[in-house]
């Protein structure tokens, strides 16, 4: 990867939460505040200043871009995405990004939503678009695929888990309160996962075909 090519995916990222954020607020809205949206939009745009022009190592800038985040997004989800993304960040430590290290970062991401949050899958949250996700690309990867074609085929879960979120009755964050109004309703957190995800897709993709 490239410092640019973080740079792209930030600002897909931000480009997705724009487009979906009146949907992602009207999900927040059913059984949480409505704020949902918003605040990906601002933590994404903080993120994105915070390495516009900054020349560090693509580890560097991930973290950066988190803590901007952390700072600018608010709400649990702010704090959460924050963590996810500055973890990424020094998972990656120095060197070249493969496939296999990509998939450990996610992975050290993703276990401190769960510390952080005192959450697991199946409290519908964003988590039960991520774990899912990151069981299949874990899989593929593995199994010799790239990480476009990895990515791509867990993204195919993720859209599945996503959608059986409606299912489920909120068990963290401020759904919980009115936990059974949620159901029926996808978790916008887990929405929100899944338009960052499938916004990076294209900047995989076009970052070459390593394997693992
Ligand atoms: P707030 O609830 O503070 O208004 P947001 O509306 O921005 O924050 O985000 C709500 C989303 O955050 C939820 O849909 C859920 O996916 C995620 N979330 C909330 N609390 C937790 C938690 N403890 N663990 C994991 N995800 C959480
Ligand atoms: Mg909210």
């Amino acid at each position: 990867m490239t410092a640019n090519a973080v740079r792209s995916a930030f600002s897909a990222s931000l480009g997705s939460c724009r487009e979906h954020e009146s949907e992602l607020g009207q999900l927040d809205s059913v059984a949480g505040d409505g704020d949902h949206g918003s605040g990906m939009v601002r933590g994404f745009t903080a993120a994105c200043s915070a390495i516009t022009g900054l020349e560090e190592a693509d580890s560097a800038l991930i973290t950066a871009a988190g803590t901007a985040f952390a700072d600018a997004a608010g709400g649990a989800s702010g704090a959460l995405w924050g963590v996810f993304v500055q973890t990424i960040g020094k998972a990656l430590g120095e060197g070249a990004i493969t496939p296999s290290r990509v998939v450990v970062a996610l992975r050290s991401g993703e276990a401190e939503i769960e510390r952080i949050g005192k959450s697991k899958p199946g409290d519908k949250t964003m988590l039960d678009t991520l774990v899912p996700f990151l069981d299949e690309l874990h899989g593929l990867v593995s199994r010799g695929s790239t990480l476009s074609e990895a990515w791509t085929g867990a993204l195919v879960v993720a859209r599945e888990a996503t959608a059986a979120t409606s299912k489920m009755v909120a068990k963290r964050g401020r759904s919980a309160v009115l936990g059974e109004r949620s159901l029926g309703t996808v978790d916008p957190g887990a929405r929100s996962l899944l338009c960052v995800l499938e916004a990076v897709l294209p900047v995989i993709s076009s970052e070459g075909t390593e394997r693992p």
